[in-house]
């Protein structure tokens, strides 16, 4: 366990992993932006694409700090962070077992990379624990979690998982971009392996691309000399304005995550909103089981709308609220599933996942709750 776990989460967001200004004294990291570093007499032979400029490593020990976790990594992008975290611990005939609702960018690097490499793997059947066991092979090396997935928001039982893993001898690993580490913490429920879209909440202005896996040393050491090789590492500027952007991660997320909540109920009140997917309403099938394992319910939420409504015609009709296909920043966004993130699936596969045309994505920001409410009705009223 990290040293600074002590720490409150708001100090260690604008404290942990800052980097001295030992010559001038300035009140901020400086930037280092050197692609070539001394080699002679030095502990540490500095490269960027070896993860360790000043800059990059100490904004890891922020993260690392935030996860709970000895050790941590900065990626290019989150996609970087988790095809890097894959290859580090699958090889030919290794087994992968992974969640079938998971980040498109995942499933599509699962399906057009690992039959290259020889790598097996299994989408399961539903979120539960049961469903990952049962996918579960002699071969099986790691299994994959998402949680809350994306977009229905489900919840899997992350200390089942953990426990399901360490009983079988397998590694488990969670994409956390979701919750962020505000709202979840999955190392201190047993997961081995924790990663992050970076672009998402840390950077949290829709501004940075970047990504993140938290761990201990000794996995953190093995993904390091994988991404060694594959090169995936953040340029040293983009870090440094991570760095500034997470300084205030917990702040937005707590107001993103109380707009959420507060918006949620509302919708689920609202006549022309037919079901809201939310984990901390009540009426949420997981509701007990996300209150147990999350600090906070996230800023993501689902709804749909009523049949009468035109779902494209009603997110032409916001004002204020943009639809935009990414997530997370301080403005609120909105999004189609069935025509971005799941567009590619059929019709009937999207009804078997329950994901219907009316379904509309929701990333809370951090805008005040009752200009989010005023948006939403002008928009129903205009398509009336
Ligand atoms: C965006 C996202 C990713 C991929 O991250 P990039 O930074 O776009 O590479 C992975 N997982 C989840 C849950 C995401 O939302």
């Amino acid at each position: 366990m990290s040293k600074n776990k002590k720490l409150g989460l708001n100090t260690i967001c604008t404290h942990v992993g800052e980097v001295k200004d030992e010559q001038f004294k300035g009140a901020v990291s400086p930037m280092y932006l050197s692609s070539s570093y001394e080699f002679l007499d030095v502990d540490v032979k500095r490269y960027p694409r070896y993860f360790n400029t000043p800059n990059q490593e100490f904004l890891a020990k922020k993260i690392a700090a935030l996860e709970h976790t000895e050790s941590a990594l900065i990626f290019g992008s989150g996609m970087a962070a988790i095809s890097t975290m894959f290859l580090a611990f699958l090889k030919q005939g290794d087994h992968l077992v992974v969640q079938n609702t998971l980040y498109g960018g995942t499933v599509n690097f699962i399906k057009e990379e690992f039959p290259k490499y020889g790598i097996e793997f299994t989408f399961t059947n539903g979120y539960k624990v049961e469903d990952f066991e049962a996918a579960i092979q002699k071969n099986t090396k790691l299994i994959h979690i998402e949680t809350p997935s994306n977009p229905l928001l489900t919840i899997t039982d992350i200390r089942a998982i953990a426990k399901l893993g360490k009983s079988k001898g397998v590694l488990t690993s969670i994409d956390n971009t979701f919750a962020s580490p505000v709202n979840q913490n999955p190392m201190d429920l047993g997961i081995d392996m924790v990663m992050h879209s970076a672009t998402k909440y840390f950077g949290g202005h829709s501004d940075i691309l970047a990504g993140a896996v938290a761990s201990s040393e000794e996995h953190i050491e093995r993904i390091w000399n994988v991404g060694k090789n594959l090169g995936g590492n953040l340029s040293d500027m983009t870090v440094w304005m991570l760095e500034r952007s997470m300084k205030t991660l917990g702040l937005r997320v707590k107001a993103q995550t109380k707009n959420a909540k507060k918006l949620a109920k509302w919708l689920e009140q609202h006549p022309k909103i037919s079901k809201v997917y939310y984990p901390g309403l009540k009426s949420h099938p997981e509701y007990h089981l996300a209150k147990s394992q999350m600090k906070g319910f996230g800023a993501m939420l689902s709804f749909e709308l009523t049949n009468d409504l035109d779902s494209q015609q009603f997110q032409k009709q916001l004002k204020l609220i943009k639809s935009s296909m990414s997530l997370a920043g301080v403005e609120s966004t909105m999004l189609s599933p069935y025509l971005t993130s799941h567009a590619l699936l059929t019709q009937q596969e999207r009804d078997a996942i329950g994901l219907s045309n009316q379904l509309i994505r929701f990333s809370v920001g951090i805008e005040n709750i009752k200009d989010l409410k005023c948006d939403i009705n002008q928009a129903i009223a205009a398509l009336q």
